[in-house]
């Protein structure tokens, strides 16, 4: 369990190269034709082939042995509460244990499990800035958690969300999760938090937990959240019907879950795919929560989706990094010049039934990983908990 956050970001040069397979995280070209990455200070300069990039003069080489490099996972929605500790399920070194799984980056979509969280407006807004410095200056793992989400409550006003954005909250917590429910009440609220620079997220469909609420397509639509959170429920999910209108009826993000309803989740995704709207679909785990915590819940919704949505693996590696990325304005999630040098690498298990990484996903099998670099860091090794990958990187240099 790492209980320390590291250095920030790495200074000097490192070169990534035998690169079997680059995923980009981009859906307009999932699969990029080069086998070299160079980082600089922690962000990523040049993507090629070996003979055109500058390789001379790094700091650390990293060979990749063939396996397959793409974009560090974001999880778009989880709730984290302080450090690396979640009362939800009592665990200690849970994100730890999701840096092992693949994911970089978290958003979280309220601080909701704090024991005691605060309902006041001065509490709420409180416990938001809060948690936004905390996890700010504190990375388990080396995981980026962008936490500070304050779940609204009745009574809030437009100058609490400008005092917020002042502060540096840039997301809301779940909508619906606090007093205020109804459409035209968080409607209000999600446009003044748009206008000064914060992104809402809102709950979808049955209540998660006991004290938790439903949320149907209508108060959805009229919320006009930038994200229908959990689309697919938590665990509880609407009626296709009104799934099949959400997506329909607005061009918002479509956050699919796993700790939500499988059968709604590979519907979302069929809708998404029918409206030619793909750019739409991210993905969480919505955990911590009361079907635990899952270090491995990205992958295992990219190899659902995949192989039970028909759908190419690469296209839900997009799912999983650069559609988020974009959608929530992050500097990750994408293998292109400028971006963070956030990178998981990662190869076919051992003794899959699938020819290749990909095939091996569409068949419904989780990758191995071999290694997970953030801010150009060697954050983790052969991971703990994947199934052990065929090829895995090795540094060779520095
Ligand atoms: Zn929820």
């Amino acid at each position: 369990m790492a209980l320390t956050a590291g250095p920030e970001r790495q200074t000097g040069k490192l070169v990534i190269g035998n690169i079997g397979l680059l995923l980009s995280g981009a859906l307009e070209a999932p699969i990029l034709d080069a086998d070299t990455i160079v980082v600089e200070d922690g962000r990523i300069a040049a993507v090629g082939k070996r003979a055109d990039c500058d390789i001379g003069d790094a700091r650390v080489t990293i060979d990749a042995h063939g396996c397959a490099v793409s974009p560090g996972l974001i999880d778009s929605h989880v709730h984290p509460v302080f450090g690396d500790w979640t009362p939800r399920q009592g665990q200690f070194g849970w994100i730890d244990s999701f840096l092992h799984g693949g994911v970089t980056t978290m958003v979280s979509a309220g601080e909701v499990h704090l024991p005691g969280r605060p309902r006041d407006i001065v509490g709420v807004k409180a416990l938001a800035i809060t948690a936004q410095r905390a996890y700010e200056n504190f990375r388990p793992g080396g995981v980026k958690v962008l936490g500070g989400a304050p779940v609204i409550e009745k009574g809030m006003v437009e100058s609490d969300f400008v005092e917020l954005a002042q502060a540096g909250v840039r997301l809301l917590g779940e909508v619906g999760l606090g007093s205020v429910k109804a459409g035209y009440e968080a409607k209000e609220m999600v446009a003044w938090a748009r206008k000064a620079g914060i992104q809402s997220t809102i709950h979808t469909g049955g209540p998660s937990v006991p004290g938790s609420g439903y949320i149907d397509a209508d108060t959805v639509l009229e919320a006009d959240a930038d994200i229908i959170g959990h689309i697919n429920g938590g665990h509880t999910a609407l009626p296709l019907s009104q799934i099949r209108c959400l997506c329909e009826g607005c061009s918002r993000g479509i956050e699919i879950v796993h700790n939500g309803n499988e059968l709604a989740g590979l519907m979302a995704l069929r809708y998404a795919r029918e409206l030619g709207q793909m750019e739409r679909v991210i993905l969480g785990t919505d955990s911590p929560a009361g079907s635990g915590v899952q270090p491995l819940g990205i992958l295992r919704m990219i190899a659902l989706l995949s192989s039970v949505g028909d759908m190419p693996a690469e296209t839900l590696f997009c799912c999983a990094t650069g559609n988020t990325a974009r959608m929530r304005s992050l500097d990750c999630g994408l293998i292109e010049p400028g971006r963070a040098a956030d990178l998981v690498f990662l190869d076919r298990a051992q003794h899959s039934a699938g020819t290749d990484l990909l095939d091996s996903v569409r068949k419904g099998d989780l990758p191995g990983i071999g290694m997970v670099v953030i801010d150009g860091i060697v954050r983790c090794g052969r991971s703990r908990n994947t199934p052990p990958a065929e090829r895995v990187p090795e540094v060779v240099g520095g």
